[in-house]
């Protein structure tokens, strides 16, 4: 019960609820609205809600707690009819594919417009227009996303509840290239790695799908498996089409069985980097597969690279073709 109650309160911060109910708060430092309390009369505002803890407190009835508490109070309503209340209000729709769609398109178009987003793509030796635009490859400025989705009739909460946003509107993806996942057709999670001094790799909430594009490669004899997506699209765009990425180097139950359902080589292509945890997570997964039947080698780049920086750093796709060819058991 009280992991459902946080999953519901995720869903749908305090202050966004307060202010769908026509709320008014002026803001009081950094994290702290106050206003009229909608608890009890006044004609002086009392009534404080606090983002970062999602919690209100009126100091003139005295009442306080999380989001739940105010809509037993305001509402009249047990714990319980409460919960189902909200979650009533705040179910997962699912159009959310279409939002995820929007905002990857939305992303799109802004790459050109930011030179920073270009020079990093630059720095990453991406620069075949015709695979940037195949793989849906976008940039996050931040600032833009909330107005454009609103203005496109997705509310705040539902921004918010799929993970775009945070509770103060702004872009979760901020300053970040973004690449849409699919599964099928549809959208169904953004990757973000960070082109600032944010952490790299960022995820929306929810799952990544299988193996990235794997509908391209899952009737081919042998398949080039990488980690990153940038890995893989400096394979691709070095002319190998047989590639697939798992977003990491554990992969899921799903992704694990996708390289199983049929007879192939599996060239692992993870980073070759000094704690060995690459070389490491690449030896393990050759056993499982190995395990269930399926041949797989481990292609050793040179120490300190990935197939990305591979190419970056002058690699072609003759070089790397050899080192496939001489991939280890
Ligand atoms: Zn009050």
């Amino acid at each position: 019960m009280s992991k459902d109650v946080e999953t519901l309160k995720r869903r749908m911060p305090l202050i966004e609820y307060l202010r769908q109910h026509n709320w008014k708060g002026s803001p009081v430092g950094r994290s702290e609205f106050v206003g009229l309390c909608p608890l009890h009369e006044e004609t002086h505002p009392s009534f404080y809600a606090n983002t970062r803890k999602d919690v209100f407190y009126c100091h003139g009835c005295g009442q306080g707690g999380d989001l739940i508490r105010f809509i037993q109070l305001s509402r009249h309503l047990s714990f319980r009819q409460s919960l189902a209340c909200l979650d009533l209000q705040t179910a997962p729709s699912d159009d959310s594919a279409a939002v995820l769609e929007q905002t990857a398109a939305f992303y799109q178009q802004q790459l050109d417009h930011y030179p920073e987003a270009l020079s990093y793509l630059n720095t990453r030796g991406l620069h075949d227009p015709v695979l940037i635009r195949e793989l849906g490859i976008g940039y996050a400025p931040g600032g833009t996303l909330r107005r454009s989705l609103t203005a496109q009739g997705h509310s705040f909460a539902r921004l918010h509840r799929l993970g775009l946003i945070n509770v103060q509107g702004a872009d979760a993806l901020y300053q970040r290239i973004v690449f849409p996942l699919y599964k099928g057709q549809q959208v169904i999670n953004l990757y973000g790695r960070s082109i600032g001094s944010a952490f790299a790799h960022r995820f929306l909430p929810g799952g990544k799908g299988g193996l990235y594009a794997w509908e391209k490669v899952r009737n081919c004899f042998e398949v080039i498996l990488v980690e990153g997506l940038f890995d893989y699209a400096a394979l691709r765009q070095a002319g190998f089409h047989n590639v697939t990425c798992s977003l990491g180097t554990h992969l899921s139950a799903d992704q694990f069985r996708q390289l199983c359902e049929g007879e192939r080589t599996v060239y692992l292509t993870f980073d070759v980097d000094r704690n060995q945890s690459g070389q490491q997570a690449a030896e393990q997964l050759a056993r499982r597969l190995v395990r269930q039947g399926i041949s797989a080698r481990r292609v050793l780049l040179p120490e300190g690279h990935d197939p990305n920086s591979f190419f970056v750093q002058g690699g072609d796709a003759h070089q790397f073709q050899t080192l496939v060819e001489a991939a280890q058991l």
